[in-house]
């Protein structure tokens, strides 16, 4: 009888046990202790090294913090950062505080654990994947001397998909000719065929000519103001589900683009884009170049700049559907 309520008990506490390491999956942040800086929850960058088997060197303002396979370059005061020689522009600036640097909290889980840990990430079979061309009909999107925003992102969806579908996706694009097409249209198409992937192509275009670069999107973590704003907004959206799988999504596939394309890297950024804030799987926003760059504009026109964004979506779903699976 005793005997019985003993092993009773026993079986609770594994099932109890069980059921918090289901609930909260074992990360790499046990054992971090959070400091308030400047109104925000930051971890020193030397727990954060030791915790996840990383050297951390210090020159300046620049603190590098590496192993075999990771290195992040991060710079005191500042947003921009490096990993493994890719751009980054994080939440929050990086804080030197008493002669120690500190990494925020948001950063840390939506930027550095996705890089560091495949654990981090929420496991998918990925079976459809949305194209998404920018634009369209009526919205012509960013105009340069020769093309249009519209034009130029159906020509390179259509090569996206014909990239995957060749890696073995299958693929849906929102739009396959030139029509009009509202943001949440473009949501409400992807998420009535149960996409596992949405993926926004854009060209980009500025009032100074003199911009170029490839730069790529994911959802704004709640908490956190997006790249190009200071406005934080504390709401949780559709998007913020998938906040680690955006992240690593939008890395692999800007990482093979830039090393495809050789284009001025301007890094993996955060917006509030609506279609990214309204989805419900992982999704991207990619700004393939500006079009008001009269030199950008010559080189996004040719097919064998955008077979090279292609190739390199392709190659980048092949690495993310490795790393969730
Ligand atoms: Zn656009």
């Amino acid at each position: 009888m005793l005997k019985n309520y003993r092993l009773k008990i026993l079986a609770q506490i594994v099932i109890a046990f069980a059921a918090a390491i289901y609930m909260f999956p074992l990360q790499a942040n046990w054992g971090l202790k959070t400091q308030t800086l400047f109104g925000k929850k930051y971890y020193a960058v030397s727990d954060i090294a030791k915790i996840n088997h990383l050297q951390t060197r210090r020159s300046g303002k620049r603190t590098i913090l590496s192993n075999k396979n990771h290195e992040f370059y991060f710079t005191a005061n500042s947003q921009k950062a490096t990993y493994n020689g890719i751009e980054l522009l994080l939440s929050h600036p990086v804080a030197d505080h008493g002669g120690k640097v500190y990494i925020s909290y948001t950063d840390y889980n939506t930027v550095m654990l996705p890089l560091l840990s495949r654990k981090s990430l929420k496991k998918q079979t990925i079976r459809t994947i949305y194209i998404d061309p920018g634009h369209g009909g009526n919205d012509v999107g960013a105009q340069g001397r020769y093309y249009n925003e519209k034009s130029l992102t159906l020509r390179l969806s259509k090569k996206i998909a014909a990239e995957l579908r060749k890696a073995g996706f299958k693929v849906v694009m929102t739009r396959t000719y030139d029509k009009t097409l509202t943001l949440d249209k473009r949501v409400e198409i992807a998420k009535g065929g149960k996409a596992d992937i949405f993926i926004s192509v854009h060209f980009n275009a500025a009032a100074d000519k003199s911009v170029y670069g490839v730069e790529s999107y994911c959802f704004t973590p709640a908490g956190a103001a997006s790249s190009n704003s200071s406005k934080i907004d504390w709401s949780s959206y559709s998007g913020n589900k998938f906040d680690r799988n955006n992240f690593a999504l939008t890395y692999l596939i800007h990482r093979n683009i830039i090393h495809n394309t050789k284009a001025l890297d301007r890094g993996v950024k955060h917006a509030r884009f609506l279609v990214l804030k309204k989805i419900n799987c992982p999704a991207v926003l990619l700004e393939c170049g500006f079009i008001t760059n009269p030199n950008s504009e010559k080189i996004i026109g040719q097919n064998n700049y955008l077979d090279k964004i292609a190739k390199g979506v392709a190659r980048a779903m092949i690495n993310y559907r490795n790393a969730v699976r």
